[in-house]
């Protein structure tokens, strides 16, 4: 089974189909672009398992500094793992 490294933004939409914090950071019509890019880009990968553990930290790279492995995006920030089915 292959892995990836999913941002913050990729999680949220993975695990809640939710992505109402990108609004924080964009323009309404900039988080329209980022959703279909992200929805896309995820698409690309399904389906896919959460391989990560809130509790252990297992599966998380708390400060990563490598583009999201769905999204490609280059912000730094925290990384969860998931596994493609
Ligand atoms: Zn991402």
């Amino acid at each position: 089974m292959e892995s990836y490294w999913l941002c913050e933004d990729c999680l949220q939409a993975v695990a809640y189909d939710d992505f109402s914090a990108l609004s924080l950071y964009y323009s309404e019509e900039q988080v329209e672009q980022r959703i279909a890019h992200l929805r896309t880009a995820l698409l690309a990968l399904f389906p896919l398992s959460a391989d990560f553990d809130s509790e252990t930290g297992v599966g998380i790279d708390p400060f990563s500094t490598r583009p999201c492995e769905a999204c490609a995006s280059p912000l730094q920030g925290s990384r969860h793992r998931f596994t493609r089915l």
